[in-house]
Parts: C-alpha cells; sequence; structure tokens
C-alpha cells in the first residue's frame, strides 16, 4: 500500500518517499513523516533467517513505496557491502548483561554509516524517478561525524557533489585529518574561521539565497541537505531493530514474541526514534531508554513535560550528543499530539520564540514508552574502565553514557528485561578519552601512538578508518570566512559567485 509522506506542521500537501527524500524538510519548516506508520509483514521468525541486506528491504519497502524493488534492492546492495568489515553489518556483543548492537563498523566508523551509507543511492534513484536533470549538491556544516561520514557516503556517487564546512579550531585532528583526506573527485572540505554555529548559519544562509539557487539552475546543479532530519536516514535506521531482536531469536537468547528494553546514546533523537517505528510497527520492544549526558534538555523532558533549551551548553567526552535542540523530537511531539500538525507548529513556534514549550498531561501519558536518564562525565569514564576491567570490552564514551543510564534503569525499576543497547561508535574513534579512562597518564602519546596501545589492551586490531589517514596526503586545504561560503561552493562548482 502506497504510503505518502506530510509535514509535522501540516502545512504542505503529502508527497511520495522519493520527493520527501529530495526535498529533506518541508517547505513550511516541518519534518516529514509518514502518514501512517506500517506494520510489520513477516514473522519474526522470518525476519530471523534473514541477511542484513534482506532485513533492509523488508523494512525499507514498507516505507519508501515508490521505490521499485529493483532500485531498492540496488540502493542497499551499493550501501551494505565490502565498506562494512564485516558482513553481520551490525553484530550483536554481548557484555555485563546486556546486548551491545554494533552500529560502528562502517567506513568511519561510527553509527552515521549505517543511513549514510544509502542514502546517496536513494537521493540519486530519487532525482532519477522525479526526472531531475541537476546534478544534486549536498551541503553540510559539520561538528565533526556528520561531515566525513557524509563525505565517505557520497564520494564518487555520480550525479552527487558533497561540500562540507567544518569550524577550523573546533574539531578534533583526527575528525579534520578523517576529512580534509577524503579522496573523490566530487568532494570538497573547507575550514572556516568561526564556530560551528556560523558555519551552520552560514549553510543555512546559502540554501535560502534564491538568486544562488536560480544561478546553480542554470548550471545543472541544485542543493540538497544529509542531515538528520532527512527521512532517507530515519528509514534505514529502523532495520537494525528488527535486525538486532532476529538475531536475539536466531540463536535462542529470547522466545518468539518476548519483549526487550532497548537503550540509545541520544542527541538529535534520530536513532531511537527509529526503534519507536520500529515498536510502532510491532516489533516486541517494551522501553525505549534515552540516555542523555550533562546536556540533558531530553532527561528534563521526560520527566516534566517542558522542554528547555534555555541552559549551558556543556563540552563533554561525548561531543555528537551536546545538542539542545533535539530535531528528530519534533517527528514524536506530532505523534503523540495525535498527528495534530497545528498543534505540533504551535510548540515548534514557542521553541524557536521562547526557547522552551510544554506538552499537555494527555500527551505526556503517551510518553510512557520511554525512560529518561542521564550520566555524568565522570560516571562516563568510570563505566568505560569497570566495563574494560570486568569484560575486557571496551566502550566509547557515547555507548558508556548509555551504559550508565542502563545500570540506574535497573536498580530503580527492578525491571530486568533481556536489553539491546544501541553502540553509536567504536572506541578508536575516541581513543584518548578513552584511553585515559582506563590508564591515567597519556600525555605523552600521540592519538595514533595511542590507538597501537588500544589495539593491544583490547586485542582489537586498529579499524582501517584509522589506519589509513595515519599517512594519507591532504588533499583539501581550503580555509575562509564564514561569509566567503557561497563564494567557495561557486569556485568548486566552477560558477561565478
Ligand atoms: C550522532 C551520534 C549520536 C546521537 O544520535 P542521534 O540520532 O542524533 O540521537 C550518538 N552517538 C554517536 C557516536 C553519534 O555520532
Amino acid at each position: 500500500m502506497e504510503i505518502l509522506y506530510k509535514s509535522t506542521r501540516n502545512g504542505s500537501k503529502p508527497i511520495p518517499a522519493s520527493q520527501a527524500v529530495l526535498k529533506g524538510l518541508a517547505d513550511d519548516g516541518g519534518l516529514f513523516v509518514p502518514e501512517r506508520i506500517p506494520a510489520l509483514d513477516r514473522t519474526l521468525e522470518e525476519y530471523a533467517g534473514m541477511s542484513y541486506q534482506e532485513t533492509a528491504y523488508e523494512i525499507m519497502k514498507l516505507y519508501l513505496t515508490d521505490y521499485t524493488e529493483e532500485e531498492l534492492k540496488d540502493c542497499i546492495a551499493k550501501a551494505y557491502d565490502s565498506k562494512f568489515d564485516t558482513k553481520k553489518i551490525a553484530p550483536l556483543r554481548e557484555a555485563d548483561g546486556a546486548w551491545y548492537l554494533e552500529l560502528f563498523h562502517g567506513a568511519t566508523i561510527a553509527f552515521k554509516d549505517m543511513a549514510l551509507s544509502i542514502l546517496p543511492h536513494l537521493m540519486t534513484t530519487a532525482a532519477r524517478k522525479n526526472q531531475i536533470g541537476n546534478e544534486i549538491v549536498i551541503l553540510t556544516a559539520t561538528s565533526g561525524d556528520t561531515g566525513k561520514a557524509a563525505l565517505a557516503g557520497f564520494a564518487d556517487v555520480e550525479g552527487t557533489r558533497i561540500v562540507v564546512f567544518y569550524p577550523k579550531n573546533g574539531v578534533s585532528p583526527i575528525q579534520e585529518k578523517q576529512m580534509v583526506t577524503q579522496k573523490g573527485s566530487n568532494t570538497f572540505v573547507a575550514g572556516i574561521h568561526g564556530n560551528f554555529d556560523d558555519a551552520q548559519t552560514g549553510v543555512k544562509k546559502i540554501f535560502a539565497d534564491e538568486g544562488l539557487k536560480n544561478r546553480l539552475d542554470a548550471h545543472g546543479f541544485q542543493f540538497s541537505s544529509a542531515n538528520s532530519i532527512n527521512i532517507g536516514r530515519l528509514v534505514p535506521q529502523i532495520v537494525y531493530y528488527v535486525y538486532a531482536y532476529a538475531t536475539l531469536l536466531k540463536e535462542e537468547k529470547i522466545k518468539s514474541g518476548e519483549q526487550i528494553n532497548v537503550v540509545v546514546p541520544t542527541g538529535n533523537f534520530g536513532n531511537i526514534l527509529a526503534a519507536y517505528y520500529a515498536k510502532h510497527m510491532g516489533l516486541p520492544i517494551d522501553r525505549l531508554i534515552c540516555a542523555s549526558n550533562e546536556n540533558k534538555v531530553l532527561y528534563d523532558f521526560f520527566q516534566s513535560g517542558t522542554y528547555d533549551r534555555n541552559r549551558e551548553f556543556v563540552l563533554t567526552s561525548s561531543p555528537s550528543m551536546d545538542i539542545l535542540i533535539s530535531s528528530n523530537l519534533e517527528r514524536l511531539i506530532y505523534q503523540i499530539a495525535g498527528a495534530d500538525g497545528d498543534k505540533n507548529a504551535a510548540l515548534m513556534a514557542a521553541l524557536a520564540k521562547e526557547g522552551v514549550y510544554t506538552i499537555e498531561e494527555a500527551m505526556r501519558q503517551e510518553l510512557k514508552d520511554f525512560y529518561g536518564g542521564y550520566a555524568s562525565m565522570q560516571e562516563t569514564g568510570e563505566r568505560i574502565r569497570t566495563m574494560y576491567e570486568k569484560t575486557g570490552y571496551v566502550l566509547d564514551p557515547h555507548t558508556a553514557v548509555a551504559s550508565v543510564v542502563y545500570e540506574t534503569y535497573r536498580k530503580e525499576t527492578g525491571d530486568h528485561k533481556k536489553t539491546v543497547i544501541a553502540s553509536t561508535a567504536s572506541p578508536f574513534k575516541f581513543t584518548r578519552s578513552v584511553m585515559e579512562s582506563i590508564r591515567t597518564s597519556c600525555e605523552d602519546m600521540d592519538d595514533f601512538a595511542l590507538a597501537d596501545e588500544l589495539s593491544r589492551i583490547s586485542g582489537i586490531a586498529v579499524p582501517g578508518a584509522v589506519e589509513e589517514i595515519r599517512t594519507a596526503p591532504v588533499l583539501h586545504d581550503h580555509i575562509c570566512e564564514a561569509d566567503e561560503m557561497a563564494e567557495m561552493v561557486c569556485g568548486f562548482l566552477g560558477i561565478e559567485g
């Protein structure tokens, strides 16, 4: 059955999935949501017999209904291939009473790869389906992880170009090296003098520039966005929750239909929203445990029903969760408002204007599936150490936040259901803070020496993503001011600014 996508703010008419993927954001500023959440159409036992790629097809076909079987299977085959260092794509690892769903086996060793390795193919297919002759130019501002994952996903994908801006002095040395060594003739990376907000504002300005849009069009280009509110990133993330459940069933760790809990280290609320969709498709998930770091806006929201971004922004050891506006939460708010776009739009307007909104009691009742928790930096570091000492397994700081919150949840509720914890990054991506948690002194070692040491103590080979940048040549050395970003883009595309 066909599913169309409408805006969470009611302001636009429903469109097919491929058009929602191309647009990213609705014209009224809302996010695209499916008109209804489809139900799983296979038995749990059937999923248990499938590969990751087969599961991906079975789930994605329920949402992306205007893609043909051949198109979807082709996108899936191109995305989940040898870029991943395991055939399982998303393996489960048991440690200390929970299953860690490792979502970091792709090209950039963080979970963003799960969606960003398929988005470029969903997008180019969508362009073809909608007779768009223009080349798609992806424009991204990044605070570190998304930029590299998007670069890796779009590099050398025909019909696309990708431009990434990052704050020159605002990312880690490893993150910068990952980006500036990116291969692919369709890639462009530039550092800007300014912080992440300046980069983000610059990108938004370019998107809003009608004159530039027309000049681009005249030269056969059009902009698009790869950020996490694109429905083409959300749908592929539902797959691994079904796959995780099916793996537990196949390995006889659970009985068919047995309820499990899911814990997700959360920033922009995309990953945990995918788990919520999986639950509402009929996957036997009981609680959705939302783990925050010290930027605990979401914890406070689940406690009080008030979302309040007016607070100090804390730089933590889990930077990919340092977020005060969780964009994807809007999709949940819309859902618990009874799919009432006007009600949602009013709350989002309050958020934009005052930085705060409160939901009504009836909506709070709809949040009973969720449990919010948070972990301090100290607890996170201690968890990395105790997990290592107890089991030999090394967690990255984001996953460790989830692990702390899970412990708190178990103590508080006495709920001992089998639990899957989303493991969102390899410890090798955050080597220094991981090693500082396990050992006391690391100051005299550079990041690569630390990676070798981590490899030695964990018994895990240094991932290719780290190995490869050790000696890789710098291919991008552009630096500009925030107000020169549009010129840089035009220069790269070979058109007049
Ligand atoms: C992006 C990211 C998160 C947060 O995921 P959301 O979908 O934004 O909630 C958590 N951990 C890591 C390592 C990430 O890169």
